[in-house]
C-alpha cells in the first residue's frame, strides 16, 4: 500500500478538489487502499497564525474569521450534494466556533501561548480533511475520517513537537488493523502529547504525517502531491529556467529542503530512509507526470549538482576572540547553550585562524541567542578574552547540492565565479562535511540575481540568459534588435544563450521588463507603454533590477552615456559601446575604464570603436595578451576618406567626388568632420591606447588634407565652392600619384610611439593600393608578424555591421 500526502494548493479550491477526488477514485481500487493525509486549504495555516496574533495583540479578527468560514463553505456547497450539505456545515460550524472561543479567550487574556497557538492552528488540518472526506464519501464509500492526534503522540514541544516514534507506529498499525478496507483520510500536520493536548510538528509537517504513517505502515511509497512537477533545480518562482529531477538520494532530497526547498518538509525523509521507503513528488495538476523519486540510490547523473536551494532571511551572529573562540570547550558551550534555548543553528562557519565563529539563525531569533551569549560568557566578555556579539540582518543562505560535487573538481570555484561576475558579495562560506553541499551567506537583496546566476553557471545545457539595457534607437540601435530576433533562436541552440532585452532608452522614452521587451515591436512598445527619458534613471533602474549578467549596451555617439560607464562597472554591469567618444578622451578616462572593469571581473567591449564590425580590436587585444609586441600599425580608418580617394581617379574633380560621398550618405553633414580627420584619429588613438601607449589626442600629428581656404568657409556651401577653387591643388596631387603609378591613401600610422595620420602616395607593391567602397585595412607588424604584416581588411562601415559587432561584442560577454 501507499501513502498519499496532498498539499495546500491540492485542497486549496472546489476545483483543486475535484481534481484530488478523480486521483482518489482512482487510487482507491487498489486492492490494499492508500491512506490519504491532507493538509490545510492553502493559506488557511498562515490566516489562522495571524488570527491568533490579533487576538493577541488585543485586535478584531473577525473579518479573518469570515474567509475562513467562506472559503470551506464555498467549497462545500460547490462538491457536496445539497441534500447531505447540512450534516458536513454543521460540523465545519462547530469547529468554526471552538476556534472562535478560544480567540476570544486569547483576545481577553491578551496571551498566547505556544500551545494555544498550536491548538489554534490545528483547525486548518481538521476543517479541509474533514471535508474532503465527506466530498469523497459521495464516490467511495469506504471512506473514513481519521484526526491524527490520536495516532501520533509527541513531546510537549509546541510548534516543533518531536515525535515518539514507537508508540506512534503501534497506534497507527494498530487502528489501520482494525479499520481494513477502508479508506483513511487523515489530518497533516497535527498530534498530541501524554495530556491529550494538541501539538504540531512544524510549518509544513503534513509532509511528516505521511512519512511516519508510511513508515507504520511499511508502506511501499509516500506520495507527496503538490503543486509543482517533483523536486526542482531550484525554486521555480525565483528561477524560471529550473527543470524537474527524475531522482534524487534521500541526503540531497534533505540538504535541498533543509536550506529551503519548501516542496518537502527535511524530517519526512528521516522515517523514510530508516525503512527504505522511495518517496515520490508528484503534481496533482499533472498527474501523468513521473515525479521526483527520492531513494537510497540515485541514478547515474550527469548532473554537477542537483539542485541549488536557498532560505531567503537570516541573521548572523559575529563572535570574535583571541583568548577565547577556538579553545577546546568553547563550540561545545556555545551550541549546547543555543541547543538547549531550542535555537535552530542553520549554519555555522569558522575561520581558520579561529578567532571568529559565525552561525546563521532565523531573524526571530537572533536577538535571543546574543543576550543569552552575553548571559553565559559573562566573564569572559568582562575579561576582554571575547567580544560582545554582533548581529547583521538581512542576509540569506544559498546553498548548491549534489553527490556528485564530490569527485567533481572546481565546483567552488565556479560557484564563485558566477557570484563575483555578478558582484554578489560572499559573507560566509560552509562546506559540510559530507562534501554534498556547498553553502554562502549573501545579501537578501542579491538573491534572486544569484540564484538564477549559479543556475546559469552550474546547469549549461540549458541557455545562459544576458540581460541588456539599450541606449539607442537610431541605425545602429534597431538593427542590432532586428538581428538579435533574427538569430535569437540559432544563438539558443548553438551557443546556449539567450539575450533579452530588458530596458531600451532613446533620447525621448525608455522602457523596461524583467522578462524581456519583445524584439519584433520593441518601437511600438517603447512608444506605448515608455515613460520620459531620464539616463541617470535609467541607469540607476537597471542596477536596482539586480538581474543576473547584466550588459549596458551604448549605441549612442552621444558623451553623456560615458559619464555613466564607470557606474557600471561598479555595479559588475559589463558595458559594451560603439560610442568612440569613451575611449578617446583623456587617457586617464580609458584607463579608468579598464582598471573598474577589470576590478569588479566585468567585460568592456568596444569592438565596433574602430572598423566596426571588423575584429581590428580583438585582434590586437589577442596579439598582446599573448605577449607580442606591436612595432607598428598602419592603416586606412575612415570609410569615408576611403570611399573619397578610392574614386578620385581619372578625369574626376575632388569636388565633384565629396559632393557623391555625401549624396550617398557616407559622410556627415558637414563633410568637414570626416575630411578633418577628427573621426579618424579617435580610431588611431584607440588602437594606440589598447597596443599599451599612454598617448592623448595632442600626441597625434594629423596632416591635412584640406587647404586652409576650405577649412575657413562659414557654410557647408562655401566649403563646396573652396573646393571648386582649390581644384587644382587636388588634381595636382591626383596627377603626380598617377605619373608615378601610385595610389592618394589617407593613412594612420603608430610606429615607435609615434602616431600620425597623413596623406600618402602607394604604389602597387603596397598592401593599401587595392581598396574599393568603404573598405577598412589594417596592417600590424609585431615581433612575431615582422617579414609580412598581420592584414585586416574589409568594410569598414555600415549600420549592419556595426550593429552585427555590437552582438559579438554581447555573445561574448555571454561567453565569460
Ligand atoms: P504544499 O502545499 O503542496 O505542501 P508547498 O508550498 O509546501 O506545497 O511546496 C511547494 C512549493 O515549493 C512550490 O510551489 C515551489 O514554489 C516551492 N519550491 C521551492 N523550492 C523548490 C524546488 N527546488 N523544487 C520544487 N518546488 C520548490
Ligand atoms: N498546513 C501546515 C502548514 O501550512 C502544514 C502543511 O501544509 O504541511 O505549515
Ligand atoms: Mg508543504
Amino acid at each position: 500500500m501507499k501513502v498519499l500526502k496532498f498539499g495546500g494548493t491540492s485542497v486549496g479550491s472546489a476545483t483543486s478538489i475535484k481534481t484530488l477526488i478523480e486521483i482518489l477514485k482512482q487510487e482507491s481500487k487498489a486492492e490494499n487502499k492508500p491512506v490519504i493525509v491532507l493538509s490545510a486549504m492553502s493559506g488557511v495555516t498562515n490566516l489562522l497564525a495571524s488570527m491568533a496574533e490579533k487576538a493577541a495583540a488585543g485586535e478584531s479578527f473577525t473579518p479573518q474569521l469570515a474567509e475562513l468560514q467562506t472559503r470551506h463553505f464555498d467549497a462545500a456547497k460547490d462538491l457536496v450534494d445539497i441534500h447531505n450539505q447540512n450534516p458536513l456545515l454543521t460540523r465545519l460550524k462547530i469547529y468554526f466556533n471552538e476556534l472562535e472561543d478560544l480567540l476570544q479567550g486569547v483576545l481577553t487574556l491578551r496571551e498566547l501561548t505556544p500551545k494555544t497557538r498550536d491548538l489554534i492552528l490545528s483547525y486548518g488540518e481538521r476543517c479541509s480533511a474533514l471535508m474532503v472526506s465527506r466530498i469523497a464519501l459521495q464516490y467511495i464509500p469506504e471512506v473514513i475520517f481519521v484526526d491524527s492526534t490520536t495516532l501520533i503522540k509527541t513531546d510537549s514541544a509546541f510548534g516543533q513537537a518531536k515525535v515518539n516514534t514507537e508508540l506512534s507506529e503501534l497506534l497507527i498499525s494498530g487502528f489501520y488493523n482494525e479499520n481494513k478496507g477502508k479508506l483513511l483520510i487523515v489530518t497533516g500536520f497535527i498530534a498530541s502529547n501524554d495530556a491529550g493536548q494538541i501539538t504540531t510538528l512544524g510549518r509544513g509537517g503534513s509532509d511528516y504525517t505521511a512519512a511516519i504513517f508510511g513508515s507504520a505502515l511499511n508502506a511501499s511509497a509516500i506520495e507527496i502531491w503538490t503543486d509543482v512537477n517533483g523536486m526542482m533545480t531550484a525554486d521555480p518562482r525565483i528561477v524560471k529556467k529550473a527543470f524537474s529531477l527524475t531522482d534524487l538520494t534521500y541526503t540531497e532530497a534533505m540538504e535541498l529542503s533543509y536550506f529551503g526547498a519548501k516542496v518537502i518538509y527535511p524530517p519526512t525523509m528521516i522515517p523514510a530512509f530508516l525503512k527504505k521507503i522511495p518517496i515520490v513528488i508528484k503534481n496533482t495538476f499533472e498527474p501523468e507526470f513521473e515525479g521526483t523519486v527520492i531513494s537510497h540510490t540515485s541514478k547515474e547523473s550527469h548532473l554537477p549538482i542537483k539542485g541549488i536551494s536557498s532560505v531567503n532571511e537570516i541573521s548572523v551572529i559575529n563572535l570574535t576572540g583571541s583568548g577565547m573562540v577556538g579553545k577546546a570547550g568553547f563550540s561545545g558551550r556555545l551550541f549546547s547553550l543555543l541547543s538547549r534555548e531550542q535555537i535552530n543553528v542553520i549554519l555555522i562557519t569558522q575561520s581558520s585562524s579561529e578567532h571568529t565563529i559565525t552561525f546563521a539563525v532565523q531573524p526571530a531569533d537572533a536577538h535571543k541567542a546574543k543576550a543569552l551569549i552575553e548571559q553565559e560568557f559573562e566573564l569572559e566578555l568582562l575579561a576582554n578574552k571575547l567580544e560582545a556579539p554582533v548581529i547583521e540582518d538581512s542576509l540569506a543562505v544559498l546553498a548548491v547540492v549534489g553527490e556528485n560535487m564530490k569527485q567533481t573538481p572546481g565546483m567552488s570555484g565556479k560557484l564563485f565565479h558566477a557570484l563575483g561576475r555578478n558582484g554578489v558579495n560572499v559573507r560566509a562560506i560552509a562546506q559540510g562535511s559530507s562534501e554534498y553541499n556547498i553553502s554562502v551567506i549573501i545579501s537578501a537583496v542579491d538573491l534572486a540575481k544569484a540564484l538564477n546566476a549559479v543556475h546559469d553557471a552550474f546547469f549549461t545545457q540549458l541557455n545562459k540568459t544576458l540581460n541588456a539595457f539599450c541606449l539607442g534607437t537610431g541605425n545602429i540601435g534597431r538593427t542590432l534588435f532586428k538581428q538579435l530576433h533574427q538569430h535569437n533562436q540559432f544563438l539558443r541552440e548553438k551557443n546556449k544563450i539567450q539575450v533579452k532585452i530588458a530596458g531600451i532608452s532613446n533620447s525621448r522614452k525608455m522602457t523596461f521588463s524583467a522578462d524581456g521587451l519583445p524584439l519584433d515591436n520593441w518601437a511600438e512598445e517603447l512608444e506605448k507603454n515608455g515613460e520620459q527619458a531620464n539616463l541617470e534613471e535609467f541607469v540607476d533602474r537597471m542596477i536596482n533590477m539586480n538581474l543576473p549578467n547584466c550588459v549596458f549596451v551604448d549605441n549612442t555617439a552621444s558623451p553623456l552615456p560615458i559619464t555613466f560607464y564607470e557606474k557600471c562597472f561598479k555595479a559588475n554591469i559589463s558595458v559594451v559601446t560603439c560610442n568612440k567618444i569613451g575611449n578617446s578622451s583623456s587617457y586617464a578616462q580609458y584607463r579608468n575604464f579598464k582598471d573598474t572593469a577589470l576590478q569588479h571581473g566585468v567585460d568592456f567591449f568596444y569592438e565596433t570603436n574602430v572598423g566596426a564590425g571588423l575584429p581590428i580590436i580583438r585582434t590586437l587585444r589577442d596579439l598582446m595578451v599573448s605577449g607580442d609586441r606591436v612595432q607598428r600599425m598602419e592603416a586606412i580608418l575612415s570609410g569615408t576618406i576611403s570611399f573619397i580617394f578610392n574614386n578620385f581617379k581619372g578625369d574626376a574633380s575632388f569636388h565633384d567626388v565629396v559632393k557623391m560621398a555625401q549624396e550617398k550618405g557616407y559622410t556627415e553633414p558637414d563633410p568637414r568632420d570626416d575630411l578633418r580627420g577628427t573621426d579618424f584619429m579617435r580610431k588611431v588613438l584607440i588602437l594606440a591606447r589598447d597596443a599599451g601607449y599612454a598617448m592623448e589626442a595632442s600626441d597625434i600629428v594629423i596632416d591635412n588634407i584640406l587647404p586652409q581656404s576650405c577649412l575657413d568657409a562659414q557654410t557647408v556651401e562655401d566649403f563646396y565652392t573652396a573646393l571648386k577653387n582649390e581644384e587644382a591643388y587636388f588634381s595636382e596631387l591626383k596627377n603626380k600619384a598617377e605619373e608615378e603609378k601610385k595610389v592618394l591613401r589617407y593613412v594612420g600610422k603608430l610606429d615607435n610611439g609615434k602616431a600620425t595620420i597623413s596623406l600618402q602616395m602607394v604604389d602597387e607593391n603596397h598592401p593599401f593600393y587595392m581598396m574599393s567602397g568603404a573598405d577598412n585595412i589594417i596592417a600590424f607588424t609585431t615581433d612575431r608578424y615582422y617579414e609580412r604584416p598581420m592584414v585586416v581588411k574589409g568594410p569598414g562601415a555600415g549600420a549592419e555591421v556595426t550593429a552585427a559587432g555590437v552582438f559579438a561584442d554581447l555573445i561574448n560577454v555571454g561567453a565569460n
